[in-house]
């Protein structure tokens, strides 16, 4: 998975693993995760030290990594910002939409975790703002996720995102909702730049060779990929 915004950043490191990486979810007593994870980052240069990973609760909230306070040892959040260097911001995704944030002024990179639920929260929104006030250089990569050809919704969710209309579409008497339009959508009225914001666009449930996908697959155990961003590594 590539960005073209994010292509004259060399510093820049940033992916997604795939399905044949492995299951990337981290859970207690889960040896063969955490062996999963350290080959795939090995591989790409990354020593698993430095990693933040986490606790991922369909949350809106978002932790600056080298400046907030962590209480104890688990940091529970699903939006994360660093200005640190050498220091890799994850998240683990199957569905939701892993967003990758970065400002060239700042050198401020950010990761989050959107599903129906953070978006709903304004997740996007709210990590573009505690990276900076001035959005106008602020770069933001959507990765894969599940998209309107499969995120088939019921008058619940309809509901919940009806300021949204352009991002509803109705097939017979189906409605879906392209999740990913509305995170777009979100960063605009916060002041990004339309040509500041780049959708990878494939879906996670049609890719079943690439992706796990929690609304095709059903699972008992979530499987999962991480995504990954760092700076000067
Ligand atoms: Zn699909």
């Amino acid at each position: 998975m590539r960005f073209n915004l994010f292509k004259k950043y060399r510093g820049l490191k940033y992916g997604i693993s795939e399905k044949r990486d492995g299951s990337m979810k981290l859970s207690a007593g889960s040896p063969k995760v955490s062996a999963n994870r350290r080959r795939f980052f090995i591989k790409r240069g990354i020593p698993i030290g430095l990693l933040v990973t986490p606790l991922q609760t369909h949350s809106s909230r978002v932790f600056n990594y080298g400046a907030d306070r962590t209480e104890g040892v688990i940091i529970s959040a699903d939006g994360l910002i660093s200005k640190l260097r050498n220091v890799v911001l994850t998240v683990s995704v199957a569905d939701c939409f892993p967003v990758y944030f970065f400002d060239p002024k700042t050198a401020t990179v950010g990761l989050a975790h959107c599903g129906w639920r953070g978006i709903e929260k304004k997740l996007p929104a709210k990590v573009a703002s505690r990276i900076t006030a001035n959005q106008s250089d602020l770069l933001v990569g959507i990765g894969p996720g599940i998209q309107s050809c499969h995120f088939e919704v019921q008058s619940d969710l309809l509901e919940k995102f009806s300021d949204y209309p352009e991002a509803i579409l109705k097939r017979g008497h189906k409605s879906f909702i392209d999740l990913s339009k509305i995170i777009r959508s979100q960063l605009l009225a916060l002041g990004l730049k339309p040509e500041n914001i780049e959708n990878f666009g494939e879906c996670t449930y049609c890719q079943k060779d690439k992706y796990f996908s929690f609304r095709r697959d059903k699972p008992v155990v979530t499987r999962t990929v991480v995504a990954y961003i760092g700076l000067g590594l």
